[in-house]
């Protein structure tokens, strides 16, 4: 008698997409063979840095504008609701933590939270095979992958190769001239989410933390701005905010003039602050500014003011100090490099799929995770990707 044979799926990558895809088959389509194929010799090398260590799994505002396509995000965002990723999360036995919008696991440990979805992939007989590096494929009736252990033959595969970011823990875009030669168009890739380098020195006060308004400008024009800790680095900026505003900048393809202003008091109108210090001055004359900022920024906020080793006394003083403490601009130079960034920006074309995430142009392959044209802004909108791309392949 004639059986059925189990639909046999490959998913290339062990990391957050190929891990929820794999888990999300197998309770899905539970007569489904699901092989992950991880050239790490770990699964989640990437997954365990995420959030400091602490995860940040998703966010609870997940909403389009946060990601470089806000019209496909919509879409894909209006079938899975942040509420119903957190259902899906939860029918696995997942429990979560909420500190304001962003989620983490509830175990707050990034290490924790992998040892459990490594648990439920061996629970769900998910099989796995480490230090497999797929170098390219061919897609006919079925899909043969080349790999350094052979040809693997599979109905079906998806990959979940990331993209370029932090290479040391994986995603080193090895794939993508394979998908620019099967045709595939690709948007170019670029880090994004990472530190600036500008062109004023800011070797004085590097290492200083400090909290801020950052307001990204692309030719004069405001493009993003948010509250956040800023970090002076030896050469530019850091900090969430400031990651934040270079997504823009990448996704705007580095090419115009990109400015970022700093309001290092954004708390206070510059008619109070100024005010404020004028009352403080009279106090405390020579010492007051210490109320207000740390010496090495104090005296960078100086030197740019053109008061150099002199701190200022009268209104009209204390008024341009003021206007640069509110308005420290910064002109971008360059991102720093995939190494630095938490997520690439570019990948294959969206259009290249359709609604399960699967390509158009070939049978039997899909795509899910970042190497995908989708990156999303600090807070869980890149984690939250993953998950939300592997349920649409799943379903
Ligand atoms: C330091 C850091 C902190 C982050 N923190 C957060 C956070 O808190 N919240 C958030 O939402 N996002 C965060 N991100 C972003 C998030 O981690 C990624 O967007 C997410 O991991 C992407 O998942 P992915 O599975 O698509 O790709 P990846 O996680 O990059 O995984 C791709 C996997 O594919 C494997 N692979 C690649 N090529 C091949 C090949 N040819 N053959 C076999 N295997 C291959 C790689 O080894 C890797 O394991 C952070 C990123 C970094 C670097």
């Amino acid at each position: 008698m004639a059986q059925n044979k189990k639909e046999k799926i490959a998913i290339v990558g062990g990391s957050a997409a190929g891990i929820y895809l794999a888990i999300f088959l197998m309770k899905k389509h539970p007569d489904f063979e699901v092989t992950i194929l991880e050239k790490n010799d770990k699964l989640g090398k990437k997954l365990l840095a995420t959030g400091n260590g602490h995860c940040n799994l998703l966010n609870k505002g997940m909403c389009a504008n946060a990601y470089n396509d806000p019209e496909f995000m919509a879409k894909a965002i209006k079938e899975y609701p942040p509420v119903r990723l957190l259902d899906e999360l939860e029918s696995l036995g997942v429990r979560t933590l909420e500190v304001g919008d962003l989620v983490y696991p509830l175990s707050y440990s990034a290490s924790t939270y992998l040892r459990f979805l490594i648990g439920l992939l061996a629970s769900l007989n998910v099989k796995v095979s480490l230090g497999v590096r797929v170098d390219s494929y061919e897609a006919k009736e079925k899909v043969v992958l080349h790999t350094g252990e052979g040809r693997l033959t599979y109905d079906r595969v998806y990959f979940a190769v990331g993209g370029k970011s932090q290479p040391n823990l994986g995603s080193d875009g090895s794939l993508f001239d394979e998908f620019k030669r099967h045709g595939y168009e690709m948007a170019p890739l670029r880090p994004a989410l990472c530190p600036i380098k500008t062109k004023e020195p800011t070797k004085s006060i590097s290492g200083l933390r400090h909290k801020a308004y950052v307001l990204l400008r692309e030719n004069g024009k405001e493009t993003h701005g948010e509250k956040g800790e800023i970090l002076f680095k030896d050469d530019g900026l850091s900090g969430i905010a400031v990651f934040n505003c270079q997504s823009y900048i990448a996704r705007l393809k580095e090419q115009g003039k990109y400015e970022i202003d700093v309001d290092l008091f954004p708390e206070m109108p510059a008619n109070s602050l100024c005010e404020d210090m004028v009352l403080s001055a009279k106090e405390n004359p020579a010492f007051y500014l210490d109320a207000y900022l740390e010496k090495p920024l104090k005296e960078y906020c100086l030197k740019r003011t053109g008061f150099a080793g002199k701190t200022p006394q009268n209104r009209c003083e204390i008024a341009k100090l003021v206007a640069i403490l509110k308005d420290l601009r910064f002109e971008f130079d360059a991102s720093y490099p995939f190494s630095a960034s938490q997520v690439t920006t570019g990948g294959v074309s969206v259009k290249e799929i359709d609604e399960n995430m699967l390509s158009r142009k070939e049978a039997g392959v899909g795509f899910v995770g970042e190497c995908l044209d989708i990156d999303g802004l600090c807070g869980g909108y890149n984690l939250g990707w993953a998950l939300l791309s592997a349920l649409l392949a799943a379903r």
